[in-house]
């Protein structure tokens, strides 16, 4: 199996610790710096196995998110939508209620109507208690617009393995 993986989210939820605790730290590329490739490779998953049942995700920027609802124009706007419906599933980290921040609502309006699948990370699990989880965890679950949602913590690999099992269903 092998498929492209949108992560986006807005600055700080953690995308960037997330990718080093799938690469294990060997291969994440870790600058965030503007690049001017469309679809920037952020780091590439590599499973073998003895049989056929090996896996390569490559995880990909969406570029077009990052810079504030003010700034955007709509050809940013576009760039990231398409990108939403090139790759195979989306992975939007929050770590905190929707409410919280301007960014999540824009991110989620932007690809509501996009039928790639879609899972919501609520990283940072290790910072909540139980009913801070729960509040986020239906606040986006209202939506109806997410596949599934899982809690993590990028920072302990807390969910990250069964995380990747199921972004491996989508592909
Ligand atoms: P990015 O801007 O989305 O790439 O976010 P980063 O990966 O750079 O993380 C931003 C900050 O959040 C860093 O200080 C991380 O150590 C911290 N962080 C990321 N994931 C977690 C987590 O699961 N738990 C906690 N407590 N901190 C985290
Ligand atoms: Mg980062």
């Amino acid at each position: 199996k092998s498929g492209f993986i949108g992560i986006v989210g807005r600055p700080n939820v953690g995308k960037s610790t997330l990718l080093n605790q799938i690469m294990g730290e060997k291969i994440a590329i870790t600058t965030d710096k503007p690049q001017t490739t469309r679809n920037s490779i952020r780091g590439i998953y590599t499973r073998h196995d003895d049989g056929d049942n090996g896996v390569q995700m490559v995880f990909i920027d969406t570029p077009g998110i990052h810079k504030g609802r003010n700034k955007l124009g709509s050809a940013m706007t576009d760039m990231a939508v398409n990108t939403f419906k090139e790759v195979d599933v989306i992975l939007l980290l929050v770590d905190g209620p929707m409410s919280k921040g301007p960014g999540d609502k824009y991110i989620v309006d932007m690809m509501k109507d996009v039928n790639t699948p879609k899972i919501l990370v609520v990283n940072k699990m290790d910072t909540m208690d139980p009913e801070e989880y729960l509040e986020i965890y239906n606040e986006y679950n209202e939506l109806g617009i997410f596949d599934d949602i899982y809690g993590t913590s990028a920072l302990n690999g807390t969910n990250v393995v069964e995380l990747l099992s199921r972004v491996e269903e989508f592909l």
